[in-house]
């Protein structure tokens, strides 16, 4: 991208992007190398958002901290970024071109010293479950966030930490990178744009009752999925049913669980689908001889993503029904799980026994209720809509819409051209007062 005129001599375009997912992320790699100063504040103790917890990427199936990490490679050769973990926004005052924005940034309790030796975590007492892993595992409260994490240093949960009785991290700590008296503090921060990258999470499943999310040990959701098939997950990798971490012969995947349903979420996610088909190979890969059943409306693989499906769809081992679940039951016995379900195309009633389901869960926008200002304008699944040089506020990525990674990415480049028309604005208004 192409340096855009600047504003007042030697000053620069500043930008604040507010989380640090592939969107956020990508919009500070594209804001930075057009010369503007950025601030990446987010609400985790490492970036790289929802992508850092899947296995592999469709369509490539490699490993989604490759991407992450050459953003990161990219943003370690700028001095324009700055990096803020552990923050959250706490309130945004002014107009475009004259924001000010209060970030509240919690105490991580680790300083820059750490080398990740984990001394602290062998003497840590105190375990928490790990929100990483969608609490299928736990870690000690003072914890490495995951393998791949940046920056690689531990953290402390506090919520569970014993810091006023215990010290033992302090005491084991060859580097003195603890700090167990750190406390929050407030930065403000004055920038012209704000690009808003907040991302999604999952679908509330416990609210599907009739498919027993939460409730049946082996109904587990997609995210899961792609922690158990992950390297750094509670089973290193291995795909194992939860009730007694035998390897599933029979997987069955529901597809829309949840979503576009008015009951729950209207939306589709755009990604399930593709996600699901992934989470097949991820089982065929470990187990050749498994059976794979999926249960869709329909199966929604636009483009060059069709390709992928069409090899899955010629596999033998693999099912597909045109047919949404209608209940998911039990045998407490053997821990299988029974799916009921209607075969829209022959109109018959079928049910399909399997050793593990997976609910392929849609994606919620993160910010909703997250205390960000409320007169950004949102559709009507809370997704951003606000996108305007006269607010000076652009969505990126999944907090504008559900999709994959390569469409957050172009939605990030299109976001930060947006903060330039900004500062374009500014400079045209008042000369003197763009960029500062
Ligand atoms: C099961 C599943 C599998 C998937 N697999 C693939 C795949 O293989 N390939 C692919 O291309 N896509 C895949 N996707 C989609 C992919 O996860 C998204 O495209 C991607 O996560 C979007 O990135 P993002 O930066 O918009 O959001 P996120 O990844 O959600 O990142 C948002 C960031 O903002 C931070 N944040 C949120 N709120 C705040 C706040 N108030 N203050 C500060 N920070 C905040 C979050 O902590 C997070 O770090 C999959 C999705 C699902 C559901």
């Amino acid at each position: 991208m192409t340096v855009p005129s600047q504003g007042a001599e030697g000053s620069h375009p500043r930008v604040l992007v507010l989380g640090g997912g592939m969107a956020g992320l990508s919009a500070a790699v594209e804001a930075s190398e057009a010369g503007a100063e950025v601030y990446v504040v987010e609400r985790n103790a490492y970036l790289g958002g929802r992508v850092a917890q899947m296995a592999k990427y469709f369509p490539k199936l490699c490993p989604p901290l490759c991407g992450v990490e050459i953003h990161l490679k990219r943003l370690r050769t700028t001095e324009r970024v700055h990096l803020l973990t552990n923050a959250e926004v706490v309130s945004v005052a002014g107009s475009p071109g004259a924001f000010r924005v209060e970030v509240r940034v919690s105490p991580r309790g680790v300083n820059e010293r750490c080398t990740a030796c984990g001394e602290c975590e062998k003497v840590c007492p105190k375990e928490r479950p790990n929100p990483f892993n969608y609490g299928m595992d736990s870690t000690k409260a003072i914890h490495l966030p995951h393998e791949g994490a940046f920056p690689f240093r531990f953290a402390i949960d506090f919520d569970h930490c014993d810091g006023v009785t215990c010290a033992a991290c302090v005491d084991a700590c060859p580097y003195e990178a603890i700090d167990l008296e750190e406390q929050a503090r407030i930065e403000v921060l004055e920038v012209g744009s704000l690009i808003v990258a907040t991302g999604w999470k999952p679908y509330e499943a416990a609210r599907l009752e009739e498919l027993g999310a939460g409730r049946i040990a082996n109904v587990i959701r997609n995210v899961e999925m792609e922690r158990l098939a992950a390297k750094g997950g509670p089973t290193e990798g291995k795909i194992l049913r939860p009730s007694d971490g035998q390897e599933p012969e029979t997987v069955a995947f529901v597809q829309c669980a949840g979503s576009r349903d008015e009951l729950h979420l209207a939306h589709c996610s755009a990604v399930c689908c593709l996600a699901s088909l992934k989470q097949a190979r991820y089982v065929l890969e470990q187990y050749p001889e498994a059976r794979i059943t999926i249960f869709y409306i329909d199966i929604r693989a636009p483009g060059r993503l069709e390709t992928f499906f069409h090899e899955l769809e010629e596999d033998d081992r693999v099912e597909l029904v045109k047919g949404k679940v209608a209940r998911i039951d039990e045998d407490p016995a053997t821990g299988d799980v029974t799916l009921t379900a209607e075969d829209t195309l022959s109109g018959r009633k079928m049910s399909v026994t399997a050793n593990l389901a997976v609910l392929a869960v849609g994606m919620v926008p993160e910010a909703t209720g997250a205390g960000l200002p409320t007169q950004w304008d949102t559709d009507a699944h809370g997704f951003y809509t606000v996108n305007d040089a006269s607010v000076g506020v652009f969505p990126a990525g999944c907090a504008k819409r559900p999709g994959e990674v390569s469409a957050c990415v172009k939605d990030a480049t299109g976001a930060v051209l947006k903060t330039m028309q900004v500062e374009a604005d500014q400079m045209k208004a008042d000369p003197m007062k763009a960029g500062r």
